[in-house]
């Protein structure tokens, strides 16, 4: 497999507890390399554009609302197969399905507020990297 990058979201309910250090711990453990990083604060609209995807879902108001509700950290992760890894040290989507040792299973508090986000395919990854990052912050 060819060294990818994937982009990665420590969401709020992780920055309010202060888990942003042991989740990049996992993810470096894992042999994932962080080559950018920023704590920003997104608007609700700015949330709404990122999950846009979802946006016929039922729980969309709510999820740009949390993505708004606190800080978060975006980041860009480096590494063999880094999209498929990245979503395996994740875990499920819900805590309850998620597998032991991961970050979801670990710390999320529930299928919302679930830690992290991660990109699921190599075009979402470039796109969602694009959508946060100029490439003068893409150092490597
Ligand atoms: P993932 O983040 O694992 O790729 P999805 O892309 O399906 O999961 O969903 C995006 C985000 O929307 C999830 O991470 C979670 O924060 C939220 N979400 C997903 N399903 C639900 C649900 N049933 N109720 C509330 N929020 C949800
Ligand atoms: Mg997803």
């Amino acid at each position: 497999m060819a060294i990818q990058r994937t982009f990665s979201i420590i969401k709020p309910d992780a920055t309010k507890r202060n888990l942003t250090g042991a989740i990049v711990a996992k993810f470096e453990a894992a042999g994932l390399r962080v080559v950018a990083s920023k704590r920003i604060h997104l608007s609700v609209a700015q949330a709404g554009v990122f999950y846009a995807v979802h946006k016929e879902r039922p729980f969309y108001g709510e999820l740009c609302e949390f993505m708004a509700s606190e800080p978060i950290v975006v980041q860009v992760l480096e590494g063999e197969d880094a999209i498929a890894k990245n979503r395996e040290v994740m875990g499920a989507t819900n805590p309850a399905e998620a597998a032991e040792g991961t970050i979801r299973k670990e710390f999320a508090l529930s299928i919302g507020e679930n830690s992290v986000h991660g990109s699921d395919a190599e075009d979402t990854a470039k796109e969602e990297i694009a959508y946060f990052f100029s490439g003068l912050e893409l150092v490597g």
